[in-house]
């Protein structure tokens, strides 16, 4: 006899404990179902680390650079990557207890350790027990990816998961994989004191950015030491005396690069494998996506997929953002729909990118006609009070409604600037009424105005 529920909830990751939370205070007897870290990626081998690695890297980078802003120090900086990883430690434990601790607080909620896995169209198995409900919640997320590359299964490898156990500095760490992920752990370990190469199949870095971000961000990365490979199209590991090789096969330069450590971050692969997802009649698309419609219901129709493994978004907020739609479609008819979201993330190396809506390349595909406003960090006034002048600002705007389409805001504080030209895009506001708003001087968002002042046809 299956134990039965009103909800179940597989997987603690970003959508999964507000849900819980939300569908149990309404009343339901809920059963969340968890079977390795509570918090899942973002809060174990994500967001949460990464974000705290970068901040001792950036004490680390002004360490070296204090003599820049007039302040001596007795000798040479010295990272101890142990205490590095110590405090990464902390603040992940805090994170991931804190989640555990209010999964298991909740009443009307029942939490399960174990792997679940569909067995029918309302049940679920947890180890040897079988869980029934009517209204079913997937938000299992992703993995590393770990690619078909010749000779990878005999060289040892860290994916973003293994390298959080890491507390020494790589000799030479090569990044297989030059996105978001690759970049912000290049960045680090380049600041803990690595030598390190990054290796990209493709002619640029961060090839969803428009081309000039690429290439300032290749520069900034350059201008720090690390070594950038691109057009690595012929990917082969191999394991050599004291580390690892990797053929490249690129059109220019040394046919392999030569490291100590090899990172592989060169996408990620949705958790569906192993659910059961075919006696729940659940599809999913080629590569594992589970296919979902406007409201995130699946193809059974009393089941719902949030967060990474519905491919619609591949972030913490888009997560979270998937179980407000739930939740409020479910207990306030809000008929809300995943496809209202606008596009907007941050890549955080230093200096960050904030970006917000259509790339260029978006723009010139939907064919639409485009001025862009563009500004140098270096006449930023905040960025050469802070020594940060590295980068630019960048807005588009459709020539004929004088919408905001989208920016790139590279540069310090571009995370946070990025905020009130994401709140103009949804809010649809023409870019005239964006410039009277007065902002706070001296300040990265006081110049979104002036780079409006100067706008171009694309
Ligand atoms: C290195 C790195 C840095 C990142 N940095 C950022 C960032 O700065 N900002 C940002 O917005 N995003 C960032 N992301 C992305 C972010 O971590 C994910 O988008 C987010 O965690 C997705 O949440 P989720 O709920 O979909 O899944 P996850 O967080 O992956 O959680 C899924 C949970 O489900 C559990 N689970 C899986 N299968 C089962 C099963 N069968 N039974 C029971 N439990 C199961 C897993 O154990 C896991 O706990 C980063 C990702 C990486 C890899």
């Amino acid at each position: 006899m299956a134990t039965p529920f009103d909800a179940l909830i597989i997987g603690t990751g970003q959508a999964g404990p507000a849900l819980a939370a939300r569908l149990a205070g309404a009343g339901m007897k809920v059963a969340v179902i968890e079977k390795a870290k509570f918090g899942g990626t973002c809060v174990n081998d994500g967001c949460t680390p990464t974000k705290t690695l970068i901040a001792s890297a950036y004490a680390a980078h002004l360490a070296y650079r204090a003599a820049d802003y007039g302040v001596e120090l007795p000798g040479a900086p010295r990272v101890d990557m142990k205490r590095v990883k110590a405090r990464k430690d902390a603040v992940v434990a805090s994170s991931t207890g804190n989640v555990e601790k209010w999964m298991r607080g909740l009443k009307n909620a029942t939490v399960l350790r174990g792997h679940a896995r569909f067995t029918g169209k309302n049940t679920v198995k947890v180890g040897g027990e079988e869980l029934a409900a009517e209204k079913i919640f997937i938000d299992v997320g992703g993995r590393p990816l770990v690619p078909k590359m010749p000779g990878l299964d005999s060289v040892p490898y860290l994916t973003n998961v293994s390298i959080m156990d890491v507390d020494f500095v790589p000799e030479h760490l090569l990044v297989a994989g030059g996105s978001y992920v690759g970049l912000e752990f290049a960045q680090m370990y380049r600041r803990f004191g690595a030598r390190v190469t990054v290796i990209e199949m493709g002619p640029r870095l961060i090839a969803r950015e428009d081309e000039d971000v690429s290439q300032a961000v290749k520069e900034i990365l350059e201008a720090e030491g690390i070594e950038v490979r691109l057009d690595a199209q012929c990917l082969s590991a191999q394991k050599e005396a004291g580390g690892v090789a990797v053929g490249l096969g690129c059109k220019e330069g040394a046919p392999r690069a030569r490291g100590s450590h090899l990172l592989l971050a060169v996408g990620r692969a949705p958790n569906t494998d192993d659910l059961g997802l075919e006696a729940a009649g659940i599809k999913t698309d080629k590569r594992g996506y589970i296919e979902v419609d406007e409201e995130l219901r699946t193809t059974n129709p009393n089941v719902w997929a949030l967060g990474d493994c519905n491919g619609k978004g591949a972030f913490t907020h888009t997560a979270y953002n998937d179980y407000e739609i739930v939740a409020d479609n479910l207990l306030s008819n809000a008929g809300r729909k995943w496809s209202d979201r606008i596009p907007c993330y941050a890549l955080y190396t230093d200096p960050p990118l904030g970006r917000v809506g259509m790339s260029e390349a978006e723009i010139r595909q939907k064919k639409l006609t485009a001025l862009v406003g563009k500004r140098p960090m270096s006449r930023v006034a905040r960025a050469v009070e802070k020594g940060e002048t590295q980068g630019f600002l960048k807005i588009h705007v459709e020539a004929s409604s004088k919408r905001i389409l989208g920016a790139a805001l590279l540069g310090t504080s571009g995370d946070e600037a990025v905020h009130s030209l994401i709140d103009a895009v949804y809010a649809k506001t023409p870019y005239t009424d964006f410039q009277r708003r007065v902002r706070i001087h001296p300040n990265v968002s006081e110049l979104l105005p002036t780079v409006l002042e100067d706008l171009k046809p694309l």
